[in-house]
């Protein structure tokens, strides 16, 4: 199977504006932002998608959530941030591999379209 534009990243493939990484997961800026800060957070595990999460992905997830809320204090979104999980093509998921959207910087309207 070949390789997902986030696994080239994770592998240094290609280039992003890496914000934040660590074992387990990498954050980088999204090459199309749609909100002032639009970071991208990935696990550096394969996981297709939230629908592809298994049962022993939950330490893994915890992990991941509490890097996006770090992340959230260090681009300093004090005043509030979104983050979104895409999910398969209904959900308008574009890249098979889990990521999570952390934006902020402006209010967001709702609901998403
Ligand atoms: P999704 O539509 O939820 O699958 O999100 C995929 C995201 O990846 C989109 O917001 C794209 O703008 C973003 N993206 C695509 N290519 C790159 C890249 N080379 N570097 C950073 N972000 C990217």
């Amino acid at each position: 199977m070949s390789k997902t534009l986030f696994q080239k990243i994770i592998d240094r493939e290609i280039p992003a504006d890496i914000v934040y990484e660590d074992d387990d997961c990498l954050a980088f800026r999204d090459v199309a932002p749609q909100a002032p800060t639009h970071v991208l957070v990935i696990p550096k595990k394969p996981i297709a998608s939230l629908d592809e999460l298994a049962d022993n992905d939950a330490t893994l997830l915890g992990h991941l959530w509490l890097v996006i809320r770090n992340l959230a204090n260090e681009l300093q979104l004090a005043d509030g941030y979104r983050v979104v999980v895409n999910c398969g093509s209904d959900g308008g998921q574009t890249v098979d591999h889990l990521h999570f959207h952390l934006l902020g910087g402006r209010v967001l309207s709702w609901p998403p379209g």
